[in-house]
Order: structure tokens, then sequence, then C-alpha cells
């Protein structure tokens, strides 16, 4: 029984869900306790609780620990089966944070998985949808898998009732993957993603992202109004170099100016060019599982405590070397051999 310690490194959820996926992947069963132990309110919660049920679907497993509240789980999984499954966070909770969970370990199979999920779709501190479509799904495409997505409904907080559909195609192979130059800078397009708010504030967005990042565009080519149950307003800018698009997010909150939203997401667009690693922060601990078995190599920029911690729990399952190496002040390059 592996045993792993969930206030260990960055000491929040990703640890839970990175060892619920790497105990399906490899047949073996794990322990965790100090579940979130990191957080103001430690254990599972509700988004967390549904990732538990939805390995436990998917892999027919049998478990201890599985309500709202616990700081300790014990996880046996069996095989896991692709099919048509259907998991509700119930809550404003991060469906895509679910998707995180099972996504490896069904995409690796060699018959179809149709998934429908409801819950947020764009939630801060997590991927947004159209980030698991422009830059991590691409990604995964390099090494040959096949994922569609579509969004029936965006789901903000705190309202949420989003709604995802996603079919995962047989494997056909696993190729190699290698992303070590930054590129050519192609594109910066933004993009306002809009429900049920006026919209002056996506205007406020574009005029800040046109003067502050010198670039022109139509503001109709840039505003995605989206059916919702709840408001929501997010700055999204992709970086489409010729190797990789990039996106990043900015979420409107009560009381911050429109202006200032816009500035965040231009931050991390300036930040990221001058980095010149073409792999994120937030890409790179999300590749991680993939990239142990595609194996291959990435430049990244320093690695966050997501991305280290996400590292140490892929050994404590499979016996891998993951060589990081400095380039320089900004950069690494993760091996995967
Ligand atoms: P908690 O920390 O409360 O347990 P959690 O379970 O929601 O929260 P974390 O462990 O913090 O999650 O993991 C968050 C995940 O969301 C990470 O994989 C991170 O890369 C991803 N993420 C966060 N912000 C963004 C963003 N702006 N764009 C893309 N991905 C993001």
């Amino acid at each position: 029984m592996i045993k792993v310690d969930g206030s260990f490194g960055e000491g929040g959820g990703q640890i839970l869900r990175s060892s619920l996926t790497l105990a399906m992947m490899t047949n073996q069963a794990f322990e965790i306790i100090n579940i979130r132990a990191n957080r103001k309110k430690s254990g599972l919660l509700r988004q967390h609780l549904t990732a538990v049920k939805a390995a436990i679907k998917i892999s027919n497993a049998k478990v201890e620990g599985d309500f709202i509240g616990s700081t300790k789980l014990s996880f046996f999984p069996s095989k896991v089966e692709s099919g048509d499954y259907d998991f509700k966070v119930g809550s404003a909770g991060s469906c895509i944070l679910v998707l995180q969970t099972i996504l490896p370990a069904l995409m690796l199979l060699n018959k179809k998985s149709t998934l429908y999920l409801e819950g947020g779709t764009h939630n801060p501190m997590a991927p947004p949808f159209d980030f698991l479509k422009n830059s991590f799904l691409p990604v995964l495409k390099k090494m040959g898998v096949d994922v569609e997505m579509s969004l029936k409904r965006a789901g903000f907080y705190p309202a949420g009732g989003g709604q995802l559909c996603i079919i995962i195609n047989p494997i056909k192979c696993l190729s190699r993957v290698s992303i070590n130059e930054f590129g050519d800078l192609l594109k910066i397009k933004p993009k306002i993603i809009h429900s049920n708010l006026p919209f002056s504030i996506a205007s406020r967005e574009l005029s800040t992202i046109r003067k502050k990042l010198n670039i022109d565009f139509d503001d109709r080519d840039c505003i995605e109004q989206l059916d919702s149950i709840g408001p929501g307003n997010v700055v999204a800018i992709d970086v489409i170099t010729s190797t990789i698009t990039q996106s990043f997010y900015s979420f409107a909150f009560r009381g911050i100016k429109a202006e200032s939203i816009a500035q965040n997401c231009i931050n991390q667009v300036n930040n990221y060019i001058n980095i010149k690693a073409p792999i994120g922060e937030f890409l790179c601990d999300q590749l991680i599982i993939p990239m142990v078995y595609a194996k291959g190599s990435l430049l990244c920029s320093n690695l966050s405590m997501h991305t280290k911690t996400n590292i140490e729990i892929v050994k404590k399952f499979i016996d891998i070397e993951i060589e990081i190496k400095k380039i320089n002040d900004v950069q690494v390059q993760l091996i995967f051999i």
C-alpha cells in the first residue's frame, strides 16, 4: 500500500487527484492522510469528492474515507474501464479538475469513452475550459491522444451549473513529445468570456489590452457571449507561437476594476514572452503525468511548487527518472527518461 502525505509540498487538492490518477494507471492501492492540510479548510470539498467518486466508478475501486471533510482516504483500484460516464460536482467547484483526474487513465485505453460533467467550467485557481482546449489538449494531441471537448453551458463561481461533453477516442499509439523551443511569436489573441453582465465591462478590458499590448483587433471578434446560469467575466489572452499556444486568464471579481482584471492577464503574457520558455507554469504541472507515459522533454519556466510536488508523487507510484536541468535563471528543462 503506497502511503501519501497530503501536507507534503504544495499540500492541496492536486496531491489527491494525482494519486488517484496514478493509482488507477498503475493498478496500485494507496492511502493518503492530511488531505489538503495546507488549505484554510482542509479535507475533501465537493470537487475533490467528485473526483474520488469518478475514480471509483471508472476503476471499480473500493474506498474508505470518501465523505465531505474527510482528511484520510484509502483507495483500492481494479481495472479501468472505458464507457459513458456522468459526473456532477453539485457546486461551482471545477469539473475540469474532475476531468484532470480521470482523463489520463481513460486516454490510454483502446475503447472510446464519453463523459458528461457538470460544475464550474471557468474557475479561478483551476484550468478554465479554454485552457484545456487551446493549450493542454493540443500537447496531448502531439502525443497521439485524441480528445474532443464541447462546452454546453458555462459555469462560473458562485452559480456553477456548467456542462461539458468530452469524447476520448481510442489511442492508436503514444508518441514521444519534445517541446524545447519558444519559436516565433505569431499572434497575441485576446478574448473576453462573458455572461449576463454589461458589455461595457468587456469593452473596457479590450481597450486596456489594445493600449498596453499595442495590438489591434475588432472588439466584435473578441467577445464570447456564453450561456450560463450566473454572471461571469474572464479575460483570456492566447499567445500563439510557432511551437505552442499558451493561454492566460484573469477572473473578474466584484469590486475590482475591469482595467485591473485586464492588466493582470497582460502581466502574465509579458512575463511569458520575457521568459521565452514554451511551457508555462500551469501547463507544466498538468503535463507531468502524461509525459511520464509519452516520454520526451519540455522547456519550462522555473518549476512551481505544484510541479515539484507532482514529480514527487509520480515517483511514489512509478520507478521513473525525471531529470531537472537548469538552463538559466528563469528556464528549466524537464527530461522524462
Ligand atoms: P486546493 O488547493 O484548494 O486543494 P484545488 O484542488 O482546486 O485546490 P490545486 O491543488 O491548487 O487545486 O490545483 C489547481 C490546478 O489548477 C493545477 O493543476 C494548476 O495548474 C491549475 N490552474 C490554476 N490556475 C490556472 C490557470 N490560470 N490556468 C490554467 N491552469 C490553472
